[in-house]
Order: C-alpha cells, then structure tokens, then sequence
C-alpha cells in the first residue's frame, strides 16, 4: 500500500510539473468504495488523508468504525449521487459533497443544514456536471460544455439559485469523463469543466470556486494538465474492486 501511494503520488508530481504547477496544488482523494476497513486502514497508515465514498449508508458505517480503531481523522468526501432521503445523514457523515447535482437537493441540503441544533455552518459543496451528456452520469447537464449555450444558461440559472443558498458554500465543480481508451481523449471534457468553473467564478463571485474535483485512475493525467485541484483516485491506491 505504501508503495503504491508513493507511486501515485510521484505521477500526481510529474504531471504536475509537466503542466508548470505544484503538485501541493492537487488534493489526492482515495476512492473506497467498496474497499473494507482494513484496506483504509492502511491507506491512512500509508499517508492518505482524503477519503471518498459513493454511498451515504456505506460511508456512516466505515467512519465510525475508522474513529473507533484509528487516530488517523481523514476528511471524508461524498462523491457518489445524494438522494434526498439520505440528506441528513451525509450531513453528519460527510466534509464536503462533490455530487450537488440539482436545485432541489441543494434545497434539501439547505433546509437540513438551517435545522440543526447547534449554529449551522455553511458546508463546503461542488456542483457536479455532466459533460459527456451520457444518460448514465449525474450532474446538471452541459452537453458540449459552455459552447452549448442555452444548457449553459440553464446551468448558470440553476447555479444562481444554489449560490443564493445560505448553508451551502460553493467551492467549485466536479466532473466524471466518459472511459476512453485513450486518457488523452478525456481532456477536452476537463478543459470545458475548468471553462465552465471560470463562467461561474465570473457570475457568482461571492463563491469561491477554486475547486476542479476531475480524474480517476485512467485520466488524473491529463485532469491534472487542465487544472484538476482534486483528483479521487480508487483502482491505483486499491487494485481492481471486488466484485
Ligand atoms: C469509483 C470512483 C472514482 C475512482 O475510480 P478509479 O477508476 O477506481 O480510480 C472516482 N470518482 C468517482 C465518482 C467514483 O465513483
């Protein structure tokens, strides 16, 4: 397991100088679906300090085991679509949410966060969006990207609502790229995120948007080359999932 951070991050640092940036620049999000907690057990013991899980019920369960065997407190990302009867407890799970994918969760998120007990803070969210326009990705729709221009003024619209949110505060976008066989081919979907991130960053500047949550295992490459500031990472760090 060491070995294999090591190595992932070195290729995190090459990509990064290729692309003239600091590799401190790129969060390294371990995706652990499906792994137990032995394996993240040991992935904290190797350095990983960023986990990402896709399901609320399997992520509540692996935190509170991890606080209870480790001193290890990683920050926990949802990166996996929220449905909104489990807003609740992603909110007490999760430290940032990656896959705000519609107003009405983010409404639904909103709503939750102003009813807890104790002062609400804001929680850190991405929008996610869906590039590649496959059916069977989540995300405010943008086939095309910004040169598709009335989804991007529906996405725009949408975003302006959710910005308006009190108890969410929006840190950026997320994108899944469609598997290609090449890596290569994957980085004109993560140009147009970064593009469609520097438009909402120009419209909604009372949000930062400093975040390109884009690459996995076979594309954080050219994720990187185009600006990724987080990268979730599963097969690399884990080998092939169980199936
Ligand atoms: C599983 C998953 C990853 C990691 O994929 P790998 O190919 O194992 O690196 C990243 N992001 C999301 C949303 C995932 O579901």
């Amino acid at each position: 397991m060491a070995e294999r951070v090591a190595d992932v991050n070195e290729r995190i640092a090459q990509a990064a100088y290729r692309a003239g940036r600091r590799p401190e620049e790129i969060t390294l999000i371990a995706a652990t679906k499906t792994q137990s907690i032995e394996r993240i057990a040991e992935a904290l013991a190797a350095g990983i300090t960023h986990v990402g899980e896709n399901r609320v019920q399997e992520a509540v369960g692996k935190r509170a085991t991890l606080e209870a065997m480790t001193s290890a407190r990683p920050t926990w990302h949802l990166i996996g679509h929220l449905q909104r009867n489990k807003v609740k407890p992603a909110i007490a799970t999760f430290d940032v949410i990656h896959s705000l994918d519609s107003v009405r969760l983010a409404q639904q998120l909103n709503q939750s966060l102003s009813e807890q007990q104790e002062q609400p803070g804001r929680l850190p969210v991405l929008l996610q969006v869906n590039i590649s326009g496959e059916a069977s990705k989540h995300g405010l729709a943008l086939p095309g990207g910004p040169a598709n221009t009335i989804a991007l003024e529906r996405l725009l619209a949408d975003s302006a609502q959710i910005a308006a949110l009190p108890h969410l505060d929006l840190r950026g976008v997320m994108t899944i790229a469609p598997l290609m066989p090449d890596p290569q081919l994957a980085q004109p979907f993560f140009r147009q995120l970064s593009q469609v991130r520097e438009i909402l960053a120009q419209q909604l500047p009372q949000h930062s948007w400093q975040h390109l949550s884009m690459g996995m295992t076979n594309d954080f490459e050219a994720a990187i080359a185009e600006g990724a500031t987080m990268i979730r990472v599963g097969r690399a760090l884990f080998g092939e999932r169980p199936t």
